[in-house]
């Protein structure tokens, strides 16, 4: 296992942290998971307060384990609120079911939208009510977590008041780029959500992705493209249970530059993509927003590059099934909102008929309403 510094908190992370959303409902479950990422070097457990039991089973597992109290890093995350008066019972809740007299790391969780950016910028906040707990030593170090998009992403780290960020950003999804640049100028910590599952279901990756992707497996390959990049620092890995961490964990000691085959396998995953749209293929450039109906138009158009370019659809129905459904968690409308306005036409460079992809991008992927997995 590797470790790097997370950014200003000064702290050493293990290049894999080990997130606790998926093995918070059973203790037990949680006990074996924690016990063996620990012995195979994780450092790093990540959290939230909205994650089920994972505060109170993780208290009670790592005392059974009898983990020295220095030899662990524990981040958890609280909802921002307009009642700052919550964020004090919130921490002494986690104090007392984490069983700790300090918490390392805690994230504002979801800085999603700028009316949650208000929430912390204004005078009396929740945030302030961390920064005094950070004084008194309860805290050790404060962040965010985020699925906005990049514009409220760079005004909160402009504010200067984090040290680090939980951000989307995986090799099917760059957008973020400038966002890891800037985190790396301003000596954030960065924190990468969900690569194997938000960055695209790759633990179930299609004939043709691993077919493009040989001889790498796509979800190790893409491994290798974040833990090539210096600017970030750790990888979250959703282990449900200690069968889950062997694989993953295969790469933790490769953080090495991308190798000559590694760097042509990913630009064979592009060419492909290329190739396979044609002029269907949407270059993610962003200027076709807004659109006056909300809809996401770069996502949508991202999915269905995925769905068709490499046969992604599973992941590709999966977050699309997300629009409408999960707030602004996963923001815009689906694509059969479209009212063919032709306001996004004049905008995008590539000149793609966007009524008529959305409109298949709906075909293809629709279905039941899908939630966020901690809010089923
Ligand atoms: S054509 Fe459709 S996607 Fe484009 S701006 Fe109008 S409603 Fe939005
Ligand atoms: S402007 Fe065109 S190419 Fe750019 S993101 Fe929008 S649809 Fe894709």
């Amino acid at each position: 296992m590797k470790y790097r510094r997370f950014g200003k908190t000064g702290l050493y992370l293990s290049v894999f942290s080990l997130g606790l959303m998926r093995c918070c409902y059973s203790e037990e479950q949680m006990y074996a998971t924690v016990a063996k990422a620990l012995a195979l070097g994780i450092n790093h457990l990540e959290m939230a307060r909205a994650y089920g039991d994972s505060e109170l089973y993780l208290g009670r597992v790592l005392k059974r384990l009898q983990c020295p109290r220095e030899k662990v890093i524990i981040t958890t995350k609280f909802i921002p609120t307009d009642k700052p008066q919550l964020y004090q019972q919130y921490l002494d809740e986690s104090l007392k079911r984490l069983q700790v007299d300090y918490i390392d790391c805690v994230a504002i969780h979801g800085v999603n939208t700028w009316q949650h950016l208000q929430l912390l910028t204004r005078e009396n906040s929740c945030l302030r009510v961390l920064q005094k707990a950070k004084e008194a030593g309860k805290i050790r170090h404060i962040g965010f977590s985020t699925h906005g998009t990049s514009d409220i992403i760079k005004a909160t780290i402009e504010t200067g008041l984090f040290e680090f960020v939980n951000l989307h950003y995986y090799f099917f999804f760059q957008r973020h780029n400038p966002i890891v640049d800037l985190a790396d100028k301003m000596d954030l910590g960065v924190f990468i959500i969900s690569p194997a599952d938000k960055g695209g279901r790759l633990y179930q990756p299609s004939a043709k992705l691993q077919q493009v992707c040989h001889p790498f497996h796509p979800l190790l390959l893409t491994y290798r493209f974040l833990l090539a990049d210096k600017r970030i620092t750790t990888l979250s890995l959703g282990a449900s249970n200690p069968g889950e961490l062997d694989f993953p964990l295969s790469v933790a000691d490769e953080d090495g530059q991308l190798t000559v085959e590694e760097s042509a396998a990913l630009e064979r995953i592009t060419t492909t993509l290329k190739q396979t749209l044609a002029t269907d293929y949407c270059a993610q450039c962003y200027q076709c927003l807004p659109c006056p109906e909300g809809i996401n138009i770069p996502e949508i158009l991202r999915l269905r590059n995925l769905g068709v370019g490499l046969d992604m659809t599973e992941y590709a129905q999966y977050r699309y099934q997300m629009f409408e459904n999960a707030g602004h968690w996963f923001w815009g409308k689906k694509g059969d909102k479209c009212t063919s306005c032709g306001d996004c036409l004049p905008r995008c460079p590539c000149h793609l008929n966007i009524p008529e992809l959305l409109k298949d991008a709906h075909a293809r992927f629709n279905g039941s309403p899908r939630r966020r997995l901690w809010e089923d």
